[in-house]
């Protein structure tokens, strides 16, 4: 791409901000121009829900890059600002009054919680966690003997329940299916995860819907649909995100769960890309379309964007990759389970001591992988899972080290 040219990125996350990394690293010295609705540079959000909301990590350090990365690498960071309207026609954005001219254009503008009319109608403290602020007022409420009702059991639900817990307050999560992450993890996986958080002393109410949800501003009511009524000072929804497509549905863009892209993150216009939580990409490894809500996505593929961005011939085929921190358990995990499921789950080492790996297999083929508490097998995983084929006997069998079964 001309170095003369002007690049706009919608949305400054993560993948926004690696995006721009990869365009100067890349020798584009061209006018890089992001918009952001929030007032912050771009920042991780693992740490919202993990660290940062425990008030162990460092509030620093949750930034991309410090302030000063941005003047540094001539960015014209817009910060609080957020772009209303694209016209593709004539390659400009509308940011209010603001009409900016694009060559290319990236959207990361990432995902939105997803609300819970009932909560939110319901006159009671409610509380989602997608911001630096959300985390912060989250901390600030979560005390000891704090009533904190959590609804979704997903990554969001069971981190904030672990913050919750090691502050001392009482937790309850509510969650429509049978075990928490039964999704992502299947049952098996799941079921650790549930041991996990009652040794806690988290309330689990697995497999029922909340019909009702009262209160005022100093608390609410939490109607269950097996007539259990639970009293929160707090109630946390963590029920999932929508992808922010509203820029590129009005647009004119192909939206179908996500703004669709190929494997070089190319919308279906020429001259406008996608990456992070937002792009439903063609995964040539996958040989189907995904969509990645995860912190690793966001900077594999906004700098895969930024490379597209560039001309340069990309084809994002890394396996999405994930982890979590609750208590004293970590895991990581990578692959991709699709949507047909997996037909068998093998577990090797100690599943009750929560120090183990777990692999996911379909048709014979090895699809996903992780481990809990067992750092060094993230390399062998990750090479497994890559591959795809193994012997599943000797996979099943616990005497052969799993670097030995990774060549
Ligand atoms: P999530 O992981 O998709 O989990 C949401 C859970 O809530 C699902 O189990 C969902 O079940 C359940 N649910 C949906 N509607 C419900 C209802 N009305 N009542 C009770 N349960 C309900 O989403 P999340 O936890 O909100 O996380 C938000 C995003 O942040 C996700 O993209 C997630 O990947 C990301 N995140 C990732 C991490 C990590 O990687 N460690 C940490 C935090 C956040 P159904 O599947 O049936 O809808």
């Amino acid at each position: 791409m001309s170095s003369s040219g002007t690049v706009v990125i919608v949305g400054a996350g993560l993948a926004a901000a690696h995006a721009v990394a990869a365009l100067r690293e890349g020798g584009y010295d061209g006018h890089v121009l992001v918009y952001g609705s929030e007032p912050h540079h771009p920042y991780e959000r693992p740490p919202l829900s993990k660290g940062y909301l425990l008030g162990t990590t460092d509030p620093a350090a949750v930034f991309a890059h410090p302030a000063s990365w941005y003047d540094e690498h001539d960015v014209d960071l817009r910060l609080g600002s957020t772009v209303t309207a694209l016209d593709l026609a004539s390659h400009h954005v509308m940011a209010g009054s603001d009409r900016q001219r694009f060559d290319k254009l990236l959207l990361a503008t990432g995902a939105q919680p997803r609300r819970l009319p009932m909560a939110d109608d319901s006159g009671a403290p409610v509380a989602y966690l997608r911001t630096i602020e959300n985390s912060d007022r989250l901390r600030s409420a979560f005390t000891s003997g704090a009533r904190v009702v959590i609804i979704g059991a997903g990554w969001i639900g069971l981190e904030v329940a672990a913050a919750a817990r090691l502050a001392g307050a009482e937790v309850d999560v509510v969650e429509t299916l049978e075990q928490p992450l039964l999704r992502v993890l299947g049952a098996e996986v799941g079921q650790v995860f549930a041991d996990l958080h009652r040794d806690h002393g988290v309330t689990l109410r697995l497999g029922v819907q909340v019909s009702q949800i009262r209160g005022d501003a100093n608390g609410a009511d939490v109607l269950l649909a097996d007539g259990t009524r639970l009293e929160a000072d707090l109630v946390v929804v963590g029920i999932g995100v929508n992808p922010d497509v509203e820029l590129a549905r009005t647009a004119g863009l192909a939206v179908d769960d996500g703004v669709l892209v190929d494997a070089s993150l190319r919308t279906s216009h020429p001259d406008v890309f996608a990456a992070g939580d937002v792009a439903n990409a063609e995964h040539p490894r996958l040989g189907r379309r995904v969509r990645v809500e995860h912190w690793d996505n966001a900077i594999r593929q906004g700098a895969a964007a930024g490379r597209s961005l560039l001309g340069e011939d990309v084809a994002y085929d890394r396996l999405p990759y994930f982890f979590t921190d609750q208590y004293d358990l970590g895991m990581e995990y990578v692959g991709h389970v699709g949507p047909e499921g997996y037909d068998e789950v093998i577990l090797r080492g100690d599943v009750p001591g929560r120090v183990f790996t777990a692999f996911w297999v379909s048709k014979g083929r090895l699809v996903a992988g992780m481990h809990a508490g067992d750092w060094d097998a993230i390399g062998p995983i990750r090479t497994m899972v890559t591959s795809g084929v193994v012997d599943l006997d000797t996979l099943r069998d616990p005497g052969i080290p799993l670097a030995e079964l990774a060549g």
